[in-house]
């Protein structure tokens, strides 16, 4: 450790040791403050202790030798610009001892304020501020933090029923209408409570109190709450958390104080302006606990008090500082403040957390503003958050008859956009428990007084979060937005059960398990559930039933989407199998289609019978009649596609899947079928019999079944180029590409792909006209990559069939992982599970070596993606990396795609 470097770093006065850039070292918060105290800005003096010392302490239990005479100096440096001396019983210095991670982790690690306060300098704090009513309250405050952080007593079961009772036998309703005598009984049984739970007494030694908490600062880091987040935001680990160690300022001395937080654009919507709120004579969490519900920071025009009607003044420079942090640092900022006795105070700043629909309208405007480049706003987009742009909203008819039914029953503040139905859960266990996992899974809503950092699993496990208390920027609202939830915040109508079973709003109850939906759009709160109706985009794009002139969310999505689709070099389709699909898919920007899955066309009642006489039947006229009216069915259907695609690319994957999938099993079915066949039931049934197959997934599919059902193949290739040649004499340009799935040997493929030229050429001789087509194949099993070259030489086009290969590589048979992925996912045996993100090591390592050798024979061979991963975008810098021509994704994720190829392209040219 003593190797790396300086442990302290010291800010203060208009200098500091870091500044903004160094939040490796110092932390988000640290490297802030620092940069804060450079700009000038009113920052309180303190210094952060860097995250190599909480590494170095994690590590080893103990600190660096140097570190306590570093923290003495630095502190020295702090007193004197208060001119205050930590610990000094007449005019004592108070710190806060915050945590401050790399990337901002809100609510999840801790912090504790008014350190340096004993029964002593209390005494010294009450005469120097002439206010015994605040410094008694700091002190109570101190007790109930430090016991909770550093000594472990619960804050929620000790200290706050004493502090509930103390009022009560008060008679007052807030804390900061308890009195001088009242707060004095409340320290003592703060102290007394302290001492009985965690065994020994609060520390009455300022030091003590200070190494105590950096202590509990740096082991926070690892507690069970912050390593979920880090799970659920995927922060490494290693990365540790820093220390800071600064003055306080009071915003609980009166009147003309108190605390807030603010954005400088809204973060539900993104529009500009100061957004946030302020409690009047508060402190600190005060605001983010949602134990009192706050004022808005600039007028509303409801006439209620707010920031800019109680103190003009403190409102204008507050708006002017807000302007340069977010000038300087070119991104909308999140901004914590307290104001005392008149004075500002700048605490923190950091990038603000917002949902999809505000990185998009942010990053479009500040691109306009001027703020930032056009590739700096495609990287301020996260792919997966335009999925809140497509996310469907409640449908406007429903709404407006439950509005006439009275069931829209409160409202509460728009915290996180989106609509949610679901069943209504009132406690965070309820809600996990009820939400259930994998195919079982149920939505949930979750309701509650107001969240806390230990409800983020149960939040996790909810569709939408409701909440009765707290503001926009209460822990609820951000970490719903974080998840990209619909939320609802501050809904005071809620009064909830003791027995968190039920909750009254007005004359209903509502109870466990009820139906009940959430507008977090609106802040409307609506009984029953609602249908729901697609987003803006989708109506202005897919339904046409909204006009791109009455929609800025769409307008500023569309800004977006066509920068992208000028840096991106990866090509985006999508994978469809019906007609309507590929029409939304191009809708939505898709550039072909790179998998259309034949069979799927298969499962209609009448089609699955024809395919089913194909395979059982065992005379020829039977399966030559059924193959002559398979042929009638598929041709159409791939007309349909074509016309959709008229002009693009269409890669029909011949028939792939396990035979026994196309077989029916009931007793009905069969009888039925075999009289439609003139077989016998029992004969019919012997035939099924010898089809079956122990592991289906590696059995008689793909290729295979081309091989040995040569009918079956030709019959569907002369449908697409029957079809093609159709299309293409009624002025449509069909783009055909053939798939030939499952190939592990060049044999295989050399045999398929005369096939499927030979039947081209008759199709072509017959109907005198040819269309451009290509041949190539899917690489899905291990086997393909590793002969990639061998294949290149005949095949046209390879395509990365990722679920298989995925599959066939981890010898992962992808519908049986429930049981055992997740756990490997949670202990860290494996970083992510490999269907839903490319395992880049070993998969990709195939993917690597098929697409160099398939190049080296094959220079101009066409390469693409189309299993599950084409459509995910930390897959898509891989895809990128290696030199694809394309991905292919679900309709609904193609916007998702094209912005995560832009990303990459940007990237690209940032690093050059
Ligand atoms: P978090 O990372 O959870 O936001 P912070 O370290 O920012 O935790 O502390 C939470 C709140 O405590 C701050 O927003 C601020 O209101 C208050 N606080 C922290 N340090 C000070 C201080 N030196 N003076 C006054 N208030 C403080
Ligand atoms: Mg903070
Ligand atoms: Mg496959």
């Amino acid at each position: 450790m003593t190797s790396a470097g300086r442990t302290v770093y010291s800010f203060g006065n208009g200098n500091a040791d870091g500044d903004g850039s160094m939040r490796n070292i110092l932390g988000g918060k640290g490297a802030n403050l620092a940069e804060m105290s450079r700009l000038g800005l009113p920052v309180p003096p303190g210094f952060t202790v860097t995250t190599g010392v909480c590494l170095e302490y994690l590590r080893a239990g103990s600190f660096p030798s140097e570190l306590e005479g570093d923290v003495a100096s630095a502190m020295k440096e702090v007193e004197s610009m208060m001119e205050a001396r930590f610990g000094d019983e007449a005019n004592p210095l108070l710190v806060s001892v915050r945590s401050g991670a790399r990337a901002s982790m809100p609510g999840m690690m801790d912090t504790v304020l008014n350190l340096g306060l004993n029964d002593r300098t209390v005494e010294g704090l009450i005469a120097a501020s002439g206010d015994a009513r605040f410094a008694l309250d700091c002190y109570r405050r101190l007790i109930e933090m430090y016991g909770d952080v550093v000594m472990g007593v619960e804050r929620e079961k000790v200290y706050h029923p004493l502090l509930v009772e103390a009022k009560k036998s008060a008679g007052v309703k807030d804390d900061q209408d308890l009195g001088e005598k009242q707060l004095r009984e409340v320290v003592s049984a703060f102290k007394e409570a302290t001492a009985k739970h965690a065994g020994s007494p609060f520390p009455q030694k300022v030091e003590e109190q200070l190494w105590g908490a950096i202590r509990a600062v740096f082991g926070s880091w690892t507690n069970a709450r912050a390593r979920t987040y880090r799970r659920l935001n995927q922060i490494p680990e290693e990365w540790g958390t820093a220390v800071n160690v600064q003055a306080m300022v009071f915003g609980n001395q009166g009147d003309d104080c108190g605390t807030g937080v603010a954005f400088t654009r809204s973060p539900a919507t993104g529009e500009k302006g100061v957004y946030g709120e302020y409690l009047r004579n508060a402190q600190g969490e005060d605001v983010v606990a949602g134990i009192r519900t706050p004022s808005p920071i600039s007028d509303d025009g409801s006439g209620g008090h707010s920031l800019q009607s109680d103190m003009p003044s403190i409102h204008a420079q507050f708006t002017e500082i807000a302007g340069r942090l977010e000038a300087h640092f070119k991104e909308m900022q999140d901004i914590e403040f307290t104001i005392m006795k008149g004075r500002l105070f700048v605490l923190q700043t950091r990038r603000g957390q917002r949902t999809g629909l505000a990185q998009v309208r942010i990053a479009v405007d500040m691109e306009e503003e001027g703020l930032i480049t056009k590739d700096e706003a495609l990287i301020r987009v996260e792919p997966d958050r335009l999925q809140d742009l497509l996310a469907p909203a409640f449908d406007k008819v429903e709404k407006e008859s439950a509005d006439r039914e009275g069931r829209i029953v409160a409202k509460g503040l728009n915290a996180g956009p989106g609509a949610a139905s679901g069943a209504i859960a009132f406690s965070a266990e309820a809600a996990a428990r009820m939400a259930g996992s994998g195919k079982e899974r149920r939505a949930v809503i979750l309701a509650r007084e107001e969240t806390s950092p230990e409800d983020i699993a149960g939040m996790a496990a909810a569709v939408g979060i409701l909440t009765a208390r707290g503001g926009m920027t209460s822990h609820a609202a951000v970490v719903a937005r974080g998840m990209g939830k619909p939320c609802v915040v501050g809904c005071g109508a809620l009064e909830f059960a003791d027995d968190a079973a039920s909750m009254r709003i007005g004359d209903r109850t509502v109870r466990e398990g009820d139906a009940i939906s959430i507008d977090g759009s609106t802040g409307e709160v609506i009984l029953g559930s609602l249908r729901t109706s697609p987003s803006e985009v989708l109506q202005v794009l897919v339904s046409g039933t909204l006009n791109a002139e009455d929609s800025l969310v769409y307008r500023e999505y569309e800004k977006l989407m066509t920068w992208a689709d000028e840096v991106r070099r990866l090509r985006v389709r999508t994978n469809a199998d019906t007609p309507g699909d590929a029409a939304a898919a191009r809708a939505l920007g898709a550039e072909g289609i790179g998998l259309c899955r034949s069979e799927h066309m298969f499962f209609e009642p009448e089609k699955i019978e024809t395919v089913r006489k194909v395979i059982l039947s065992t005379d020829d006229a039977t399966s030559g009649k059924a193959l002559e009216r398979l042929l009638e069915l598929q041709r159409a259907d791939y007309e349909g596609i074509f016309r959709s695609m008229d002009g693009l690319p269409v890669t029909i994957r011949l028939m792939d899947p396990p035979l026994h999938e196309f077989l029916p099993h009931e007793a009905g079915a069969i009888a039925s079928l075999a009289a439609a066949m003139g077989l016998s039931a029992e004969s019919l049934t012997h035939r099924i019999e010898g089809l079956r197959e122990a592991n289906p997934m590696l059995g008689h599919r793909g290729c295979r079944l081309g091989i040995t059902h040569p009918a079956l193949y030709e019959c569907q290739v002369k449908a697409i180029f029957e079809a093609a040649c159709n299309v293409a004499s009624k002025g449509v340009k069909p783009v055909p590409e053939v798939m030939i799935p499952l190939i592990g040997t060049a044999a295989e493929y050399r045999l398929l792909a005369q096939m499927v030229r030979g039947v081209a050429e008759e199709v072509f001789a017959s109907m005198g006209a040819t269309v451009p087509y290509l041949v190539g194949t899917m690489i899905e099993v291990p086997r393909a990559a590793l002969i990639a070259g061998d294949v290149a030489e005949m095949a046209e086009f390879f395509s990365f069939g990722t679920n298989d290969l995925t599959q066939m590589t981890w010898g992962l048979s992808r519908d049986d992982t429930k049981s055992f992925l997740p756990a490997y996912v949670e202990r860290g045996i494996i970083p992510d599970d490999p269907f839903q993100s490319l395992d880049p090591v070993g998969v990709g390592r195939l993917v690597e070596l098929a697409v160099r050798e398939g190049r080296e024979r094959r220079p101009d061979l066409k390469l693409g993606i189309c299993g599950e991963h084409g459509g995910d975008p930390r897959s898509i810098v891989f895809f990128h990396k290696v030199g694809l021509d394309y991905v292919s994704c679900s309709p609904y994720r193609v916007p998702i795609a094209r912005l995560a190829a832009a990303r990459e392209s940007v990237a690209d040219r940032r690093r050059a």
